[in-house]
Parts: C-alpha cells; sequence; structure tokens
C-alpha cells in the first residue's frame, strides 16, 4: 500500500463507500491524507457525570437503561441511561437505533457529544460512543471534523485514516532539510499526525504551520524561479528620451501627482532594460492610471513600437481609445480601436493598419488576441483590470511579438501587500497611493430602504445642480423568486415617478455593444443625469461629472465591488456621494460599515481579504486554480518566513529536480504566473 494506492484497497472501504469517497474527490490513500480536517472539537477531557457542564462533552460511563420508540413516521429516538460513580445523565440519539445493540452489553464506553438543554431536560444528544478498551477514533480526544462533502461522514473518515496510521507515519519528508531545522518545522509525517490525531490543540497549531508553511514555500519559490527564468528572456530596447515626455506632460490638463511620475519614472526604466518589463501598477480607482499608459506608450511610440492595451469590457476600451486619442493625437500617434462591434470592411482596414504599423497603439478587448491580428512591432503591452484576464489570455497577447513584449498589468483592486508577494511574487509593483490633487473624500451612507423618498430627494437636489448620478441594481430580469431589484423594472418606475422630469438611461450587459456605447456616450456627454445600471459600470468607467453612486441592495455585493463602484464617483473637485440601500431594513452588515468608514482601498482589501478570502476579490480567472488547503493569504508572518526560505533556496542554487513533490507542486505554481 503507497500513497498512490486505490482507496478501495483499505480495510474497510467496499465498493459502496468507495464510491462514496471518489464522489468528494478522495481516490487514491495519499488523496485522504491530504485531506485536511475543517476544524476539531476538543473531546480530550474526561469529566465525572457529577462535573458535567453544557457544551462539549466526554465521560466515561456504563449504559444502565436503554430503549428506542417511534415518534413519528422517520423519527426514531433512542434515550439511554448513562452512569459512573458519580452520577447519571440520559443520552438521546435520533435515528440511530443500533446504540441498543451497541450499548446493552454493559461494558464501559466512552460517550462524546453535546451536553445541552432539550426537550425540557439537559442531555448528552447524539454523542459517539466507543468502547473504552479500544484505541478510542471517535470519542476521548481532540476530535478532527472533516469537511462533509456530498455526504461523506466525519466519522467515517476518522476510521479510515485510522487504519491509514502506520503509513502516514512512515511519510517521507517533501521540504529541503535545512530549512526544516532553520525553521523548526515538524516533519511531514508528523505535521499530518498532528492534524489528524492530535493529541492537544497545541499540536494542531504545530502541524498546521508546517503544512501552510510547506503551500506557501510552493507558491513563492515558484514566482521566484519565475523571476529568474525572465531575466533570461530578450526583450525590446525602448530608450528613454526626455523631451519627448517633457513635451507630453507639458501639454497635459493637470499636473502629474508625484506617484504618477514615479511610476512612469520607473517603467520607462524597465524599458531600457535588456530583459521585457514584467509590472503591476495598482492603484487605488480614480489615481489616474491611464495617463501612465498613454505618456509610456508616447515613448514607446516615439521608439517605433506598437502599444496594445487590452480591458475587458467594450465600453472601457472605447472609452480608453478617446482618452488616448486626446492624449497622443497632439504627436501624431494614431490611435486604433478594435473590439467584437468593429465589423467587415472596417474591421479588414484596421487589421491591415495593424500589421503595417500605421496605427501605433491599438486598444481594444478580447478581439485583440485572435489570431487574425497581427502586429507590425508590437514592444508594450498595458493590459486594464487585469485581474478581470486569465493568465492565457495575456499570455496569447504577449505572443504577437517576436521579442516578450513589456508588460504592464494594470489594477485598481489594491492589493494587500501579503498577497502582492505570493500571488504577484514575480512582478515588480508600482503603486499609485495619492489620488490627484483637490479630490474630495466621497460621503458614503448606508441607508434603509424605508427612507427611500428622502434620499431620491437628495439625488435630485444634486442633478437640478448639474451633477450625475449613477443608480445601480444587481440582476437584469424579473425574477418573482427573489427580491433583487430588475435594472428594467426599476429603470421604469424612476422614469415614470420619481424622476419623471429628469433624463434617464438603462446599461446592462444585455443590450447590444453600439447601444451600449450610445447610452454610455450620452451619459458621458452630459446628455443623461441619471444612468441605471448593472455592475457593468463597475470597471474603470470615467465621467467626472457624476457626483452621486446611488447601490440597490448594497448588501449583495463584496466589499471590493462596493469600492469599485464607489470609485466611480469621486472623479473631480464636485464633492461626491454613495448611497449604499441595503436590501431589508435588517441592520447594515459589517462589509458596508467598513466601506461606510473607509475611503481607503488598501485597507478594504485586507478586510474582504480577512472575510472572503483572496478568490473572491482577485477573480477567479487567475487564482481559480490557486486553492491553498490550509494557508492563510492574511498570514503575513508566515509568508515572510517562507519567502526568505525560498529566496535562499534559489541563492543557493539547489536543485529543485532532487525534490519530487516539491518540483511538482511548484511547476504547477509556475505555469500559472508565468510570462512565456
Ligand atoms: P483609474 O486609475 O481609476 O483608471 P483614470 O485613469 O480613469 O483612473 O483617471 C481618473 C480621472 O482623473 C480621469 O478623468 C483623469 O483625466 C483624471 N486625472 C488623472 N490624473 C490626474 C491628475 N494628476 N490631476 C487631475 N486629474 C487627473
Ligand atoms: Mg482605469
Amino acid at each position: 500500500m503507497n500513497l498512490v494506492s486505490a482507496l478501495e484497497k483499505v480495510k474497510g472501504i467496499g465498493a459502496k463507500t468507495g464510491e462514496q469517497f471518489a464522489l468528494a474527490g478522495l481516490r487514491t490513500v495519499g488523496d485522504l491524507i491530504n485531506f485536511l480536517p475543517r476544524t476539531h472539537d476538543d473531546f480530550s477531557k474526561v469529566t465525572a457525570i457529577s462535573n458535567i457542564e453544557p457544551g462539549k462533552a466526554t465521560i466515561k460511563a456504563r449504559c444502565e437503561k436503554i430503549v428506542t420508540r417511534p415518534v413519528r413516521r422517520g423519527l426514531r429516538i433512542t434515550t439511554a441511561t448513562l452512569a459512573d460513580e458519580s452520577g447519571k445523565l440520559q443520552a438521546v440519539w435520533f435515528n440511530q437505533p443500533y446504540r441498543e445493540t451497541q450499548l446493552k452489553s454493559g461494558e464501559e464506553f466512552f460517550f462524546s457529544g453535546e451536553f445541552e438543554f432539550n426537550y425540557n431536560r439537559y442531555q448528552l444528544t447524539n454523542p459517539s460512543a466507543e468502547q473504552v478498551s479500544d484505541m478510542p477514533i471517535q470519542t476521548d480526544r481532540v476530535l478532527p471534523v472533516y469537511r462533509s462533502i456530498k455526504g461523506l461522514k466525519t466519522t467515517l473518515v476518522r476510521k479510515i485514516l485510522a487504519e491509514l496510521r502506520p503509513l502516514i507515519m512512515m511519510l517521507p519528508e517533501t521540504l529541503p532539510a535545512d530549512i526544516i531545522k532553520d525553521e523548526k518545522l515538524l516533519s511531514r509525517s508528523d505535521a499530518l499526525l498532528a492534524m489528524h490525531f492530535p493529541k492537544t490543540l497545541d499540536d494542531i497549531e504545530k502541524g498546521r504551520e508546517r503544512l501552510a508553511f510547506e503551500e506557501l514555500f510552493e507558491l513563492l519559490l515558484a514566482s521566484q524561479l519565475n523571476r529568474q527564468e525572465n531575466a533570461k528572456l530578450e526583450g525590446w530596447h525602448i530608450l528613454f528620451n526626455q523631451s519627448v515626455v517633457k513635451q507630453f506632460v507639458k501639454q497635459l490638463p493637470f499636473k502629474l501627482t508625484g506617484a504618477q511620475r514615479l511610476a512612469a519614472w520607473e517603467i520607462l526604466q524597465d524599458f531600457e532594460k535588456k530583459t521585457p518589463m514584467n509590472r503591476l501598477l495598482q492603484g487605488d480607482v480614480g489615481s489616474g492610471k491611464t495617463v501612465v499608459a498613454g505618456l509610456t506608450a508616447r515613448q514607446a511610440a516615439h521608439e517605433g513600437f506598437q502599444t496594445a492595451l487590452m480591458a475587458p469590457t467594450e465600453i472601457l476600451a472605447s472609452q480608453h481609445a478617446e482618452t488616448l486619442q486626446k492624449l497622443l493625437s497632439p504627436f501624431g500617434v494614431r490611435v486604433g480601436l478594435l473590439t467584437g462591434s468593429v465589423k467587415g470592411a472596417a474591421r479588414k482596414t484596421l487589421y491591415t493598419a495593424i500589421a503595417e504599423g500605421e496605427v501605433e497603439v491599438v486598444v481594444g478587448t478580447h478581439a485583440l488576441i485572435q489570431e487574425t491580428v497581427q502586429f507590425h512591432k508590437l514592444g508594450f503591452v498595458v493590459i486594464d483590470e487585469q485581474h478581470r484576464f486569465g493568465v492565457k489570455q495575456r499570455q496569447e497577447l504577449l505572443k504577437k511579438s517576436q521579442h516578450m513584449p513589456h508588460l504592464l498589468a494594470m489594477t485598481a483592486t489594491p492589493i494587500p501587500r501579503s498577497l502582492a508577494l505570493t500571488v504577484y511574487g514575480e512582478l515588480d509593483i508600482s503603486i499609485l497611493n495619492e489620488l490627484p490633487k483637490g479630490r474630495k473624500p466621497i460621503i458614503t451612507k448606508t441607508w434603509s430602504p424605508n427612507s427611500r423618498a428622502q434620499l431620491y430627494a437628495m439625488v435630485d437636489e444634486e442633478v437640478a445642480s448639474g451633477r450625475q448620478a449613477y443608480v445601480i441594481c444587481s440582476l437584469i430580469d424579473d425574477n418573482p423568486d427573489n427580491e433583487i431589484k430588475s435594472v428594467q423594472a426599476e429603470y421604469k418606475k424612476l422614469q415614470n415617478s420619481i424622476f419623471k422630469h429628469r433624463r434617464i438611461g438603462l446599461l446592462h450587459g444585455k443590450l447590444k455593444s453600439d447601444e451600449k456605447e450610445r447610452v454610455m456616450q450620452q451619459f458621458s456627454a452630459g446628455q443623461l443625469d441619471i444612468l441605471v445600471s448593472t455592475t457593468v459600470v463597475e470597471v474603470g468607467v470615467d465621467v467626472p461629472n457624476a457626483t452621486v453612486m446611488l447601490i440597490e441592495d448594497a448588501d449583495r455585493f463584496g466589499l471590493s465591488q462596493l469600492h469599485q463602484l464607489r470609485g466611480r464617483v469621486g472623479r473631480s473637485i464636485h464633492q461626491s456621494y454613495c448611497y449604499l440601500i441595503t436590501s431589508t431594513s435588517a441592520k447594515p452588515t459589517q462589509r458596508l460599515r467598513e466601506v461606510e468608514k473607509s475611503n481607503d482601498g488598501f485597507y478594504l482589501a485586507e478586510v474582504d481579504l480577512k472575510l472572503r478570502g483572496p478568490g473572491e476579490i482577485y477573480g477567479h480567472a487567475q487564482h481559480g486554480a490557486l486553492n491553498l488547503q490550509i494557508a492563510s493569504l492574511a498570514d503575513t508572518k508566515l509568508i515572510a518566513r517562507a519567502q526568505k526560505s525560498a529566496r535562499l533556496f534559489v541563492e543557493s542554487g539547489q536543485n529543485l529536480l532532487q525534490y519530487k513533490q516539491l518540483a511538482e507542486h511548484v511547476h504547477q505554481y509556475q505555469r500559472l504566473t508565468t510570462l512565456n
């Protein structure tokens, strides 16, 4: 028997049980051994019955009397009187008539369960019971509790793992010995024993630390190695021409922030290096990332290189094309827009222009990565809202050049440092931590649906003074099964009554793209006062005159999403407002409170990371495959330790291949994030 043996080979697993395990995704012995408990219940202390208190308890007792009676169809209750030297208590089981046969022997048993008030008396509810002479598996210890997937019982998992215990004791080490020693970690075998068969709660902590360390080490080692490999790639040389950059900056309608200057400078430095840039530009919503992309694209164009800018939605792509057009046309740089709605002859002409280098900056959606799109000399790739894209799409775009182009990934979701280190470990990072001058903090307030009338009056006042407003709802179609307002119904309601005298637009993902475009244009040009929309406006949309963001059913949105939506306002010198309407008049959730309290995207990202985990925040496109079983990306201390070890490992020039499992895992992570 070894780790790859089928579970059916284990004693106690027949075909039927094996199927149950397989349904839960557990096929081999190794799968089960690495199936870690979700939590543990401490049943390790045996209590005398006279001392028992409500809560989890283990007693050592004999069964004096036991009866089962049918209560109604489908429910049979077994009650027993259990006794030790100190006293007696009652235990109760639901639909477990076999307890009668099990307990009638008069032997001594361990009982572990919840001692609670039920049916007018205190009793031990559904306790596990094991004869004292046995080595206890389900009682009298710190009990691991496993996720019950597809009805897989935790008691069964415990039983089978007990069978596998000798094998776990012999498991080979997977981490380099010096790391185990320096970091004072448990061996792999001890760590797994500690998780599945802990003696004390402290054991679990040590086991968890070791296994979490290993996961983080693999992840961080992967990014170190990727970084090393990227350094071997040859990129394009794009020389920095100071007068070109100065000219560009001079014709801007505003002064760049210090953070924008620094980021641009870092990018221009990277352009001059032999190796391709691999940089993440993170800046909170409204911090002005687009102009940084524009400036650097200008430099690239001047040196004869094309830039491709990929955005996740058509709305955003066309908005960027327009912005860049304004910024770049004074210098004779030509900007093209390629989206799904550019069709027929226009599309063909654009393809030719791109292939011949007549268009120097190509802005587009996923349409950019199609095979038919060929560049003349692609030197610079910008990916906006990069968490919306998968690794594959990024790679497709990078492939469109003879040399690896310089890559700038932009994101408005501030990434907590711990996450940046792990998930984006191989990227260099520039941060726009400064908003343009004169911006006032957005005033955010949560409202109960009962106060809607008052709220609408405030919105109307803003509109009357020349500003514009967004109203966000979360679903398109009327679905009587839930209370979420459909955006269409909301639109009609507002148009026909409350805001009859205002110009209202409707925007949602199911509209035809030219229709979307038209609505967005109108709103942007100030021809609409209020835009009723789904979250399609969430990313990137920039209409500085809009100062009100009203979000219906706000409690149904994630924290980062709310922050993103709020970022659509507060983009000018005017005071802006964000109103969060809850779906019920119940108290606002913690999430809403946090958004109310803080305008700081970094802070909110940290909170979101703690509340919901990385996958939820940073999009499944990229991190769906990043399934950390046990490590927490919020555990900065452990991350720092693993980071140090990974660096030392790479620097010492050790060969990864001598650690088979480690190498396998690391290569998996490497493929997830690599450039090539
Ligand atoms: P984001 O970082 O969210 O993508 P944008 O690039 O859309 O932000 O910029 C937000 C708005 O701020 C735009 O209207 C842009 O013209 C403006 N802006 C950018 N930089 C500055 C600056 N330094 N001073 C004033 N306004 C700026
Ligand atoms: Mg943007």
